[in-house]
């Protein structure tokens, strides 16, 4: 059988003279060295795309590209200034050039036309990346990463597309589908899944049971139908560490594909994974991995954008729709035997608007089974609304600053901290916290929020509008101040009345704990505790009303007799209620046949399955680990 390489080579005339061929992923890219075939095209190369459906490129061969200094000079003339070009960089190997701007939308130009310019004069290709406004090292160092890597990932990304169009023929179908539960089946932690096809091994996200002891930890890897060599991709939903936490090592234990996620979740994933090796070193634990793997795994992601269809194994279509769960947290959409099954799994979803995200897409082309998460899918789980946690935490942070205390808020470091952020920064601009208010964010929060301001294209429609019509960003706003060091640590806990957010959420570790210890003694101050609080942990403790905390300091134990106001705010949830998640599968459009529920305690997965059984007379199952459903 000729490869697809051929065929599209078939379609096109001898003049445009190609002089290379090969893969990016799921794309073709075709390299040029005819001058007017590179600039005018776009009949020629527009009719394979429709012949084929794929995506396919086409770019100069480097013959042709300007030299380096040149086009450098080129490129700084044609882009206007205010976009604010901070970086310029080269891949020649991909005839490729990076412009990293302040302001992408001004680089790329109106309908593209600066970009267009820039490859008609100079002949190299122009990708714009955003240049987060607060500055974020970690993107930098991913940036490098790939950088200096451009050689090993276009030989990968080629060896990435020979797989997936390998016994490539149009129409294929698919005689079975099997899912395999590897983790996170009748539990929250370590979530994990095989699919499974004749074609094609599929694994979607690896997480961690961080509260877990040993084994229980992590997701059934030894499970027998796993062979991680053999595995084609793994997808990840989002960066949470209960569902990427062992992506590293998965490449440590032989697993040679993609791994396929939005930019963000790359980006937060690498930082939550640095961090937690870190942690193990504190905790003189062994890490499951090492920052060289850590990198291995940015060399080997794919980021797409959402509803970006892309084949990632000959049978199978993968498309991310938004969550609306964390930045760049996605629903997994696999069009399976060119659409003879459509597989939906909702990974952790919020079917809510918040204010950082849009809510959970509902509108599918087709869907068939539905994989969706439960964690408060009991018949107990409606918790209050956002708007009356929202003018609750208003009504205490007003009363604390009168009488000149400091409230602390443990939180999550992904996701909760910057929808909070964006809820004082409303209230700020409405006037109503005090006018010299300061807001501590302190190390790892603020080092995910940079994050966060590199793309901005993932937020709900208002702060995409206030950030690029107004050129007003919510996380630039004066009250924010960054914590790094533990001098700055001690300036916020002398400072007046403030509010000072840390991690852990759970007051587990971190420096959450050690502003509780040198604020809960004083009644003045006031800890809101917005995450879920595990059973043993500090939180949960002081929820519960204990008062006297101890502490190991050295071989001392010290006692801390906590008086300040403890409340709990339910609202801020980044998972959906249960009436969300009921919600969300009766405005599913298409309706799925058949409802698997995953990621909730097994009461609560029973619960939600027994109860959509009701509603929609549909198969509904909440499997247990290990087991394999056939889904066709
Ligand atoms: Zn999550």
């Amino acid at each position: 059988m000729a490869s697809i390489l051929d065929e599209v080579l078939k379609h096109l005339p001898e003049s445009a003279d190609i002089t290379d061929s090969g893969f990016e992923g799921a794309n073709i890219v075709l390299y040029t060295r005819n001058k007017d075939f590179f600039i005018n095209n776009e009949g020629a190369i527009k009719e394979v795309v429709d012949a084929i459906k794929k995506r396919v490129e086409l770019r100069a061969d480097s013959s042709l590209c300007m030299g380096l200094e040149e086009a450098e000079a080129e490129i700084k003339k044609i882009v206007p200034e205010e976009a604010g070009i901070s970086n310029i960089i080269f891949d020649p190997q991909r005839s490729g050039v990076i412009i990293e701007a302040e302001k992408p939308g001004i680089a790329i130009g109106k309908q593209g036309d600066v970009l267009r310019e820039i490859r008609k004069k100079t002949f190299w290709v122009p990708l714009v990346r955003r240049v987060p406004a607060i500055r974020s090292k970690l993107i930098e160092n991913i940036r490098q990463v790939l950088y200096e890597n451009n050689d090993f990932r276009k030989k990968f990304l080629d060896k990435v597309g020979r797989r997936i169009y390998d016994g490539w023929i149009r129409g294929k179908k698919s005689e079975w589908i099997r899912l395999t539960f590897l983790g996170g089946a009748r539990q929250v932690g370590r979530s994990c899944m095989l699919l499974q096809t004749p074609e094609s091994r599929i694994m979607i996200d690896c997480g961690v049971n961080v509260a877990a002891q040993d084994d229980d930890a992590y997701p059934y890897l030894d499970a027998p139908e796993l062979n991680l060599p053999e595995v084609d991709a793994v997808i990840v939903t989002h960066a949470h560490l209960d569902h990427s936490g062992l992506i590293p090592a998965l490449i440590k234990y032989g697993y040679e594909g993609p791994i396929y996620c939005t930019d963000p979740t790359r980006d937060i994933m690498a930082l939550l994974a640095l961090d937690f090796i870190g942690i193990s070193h504190k905790e003189a634990k062994k890490s499951l991995f090492t920052s060289d793997d850590v990198k291995n795994m940015v060399k080997k992601t794919i980021c797409l954008n959402y509803e970006e269809v892309t084949d990632i194994t000959p049978d199978v279509r993968l498309t991310f729709f938004n969550a609306g769960h964390t930045l760049g947290s996605s629903m997994v959409h696999l069009n399976i035997g060119n659409g003879m099954h459509n597989l939906l799994l909702t990974g952790d979803m919020n079917y809510e608007h918040s204010n950082l995200l849009s809510s959970a897409v509902t509108r599918f082309p087709r869907l068939e089974t539905l994989v969706t998460e439960g964690t408060y899918g009991g018949k107990e789980d409606n918790p209050p609304s956002r708007k009356e946690s929202e003018e609750e935490l208003k009504k205490i942070i007003t009363e604390t600053v009168k009488r000149k205390g400091k409230v602390l808020m443990p939180v999550l470091g992904v996701g909760r901290s910057q929808e909070i952020m964006l809820i004082l920064e409303k209230m700020y601009r409405a006037e109503e916290l005090p006018k010299d208010i300061k807001v501590y964010i302190q190390g790892m929060v603020w080092d995910i929020t940079a994050i966060h301001t590199a793309y901005p294209d993932y937020f709900n429609t208002k702060i995409k509008k206030a950030i690029f019509h107004k050129d007003e960003n919510p996380f630039l706003c004066k009250i924010f101040k960054q914590v790094g060091s533990r001098k700055e640590m001690e300036q916020a806990l002398e400072s007046g009345p403030c509010v000072i957010m840390a991690t852990s959420g759970m007051m587990t570790g971190g420096a959450s704990v050690d502003y509780f210890k040198a604020l809960a003694e004083d009644k003045k101050n006031s800890l809101v505790l917005t995450s879920y609080q595990g059973e043993g942990s500090l939180g949960k403790k002081l929820q519960d009303g204990e008062k006297d905390i101890n502490f190991a300091e050295g071989s001392k134990i010290i006692t801390i007799k906590t008086q300040m106001d403890i409340h709990t705010l339910k609202g801020f949830s980044g998972h959906s209620s249960r009436n969300q998640l009921l919600n969300f599968v009766h405005n599913l459009d298409p309706k799925p046949k058949k409802v698997i529920v995953v990621h909730a305690e097994s009461s609560k997965c029973l619960e939600l399955a027994s109860t959509l059984h009701k509603i929609h007379k549909i198969e509904t199952v909440a499997p247990k680990n290990l087991e394999t459903i056939r889904i066709k």
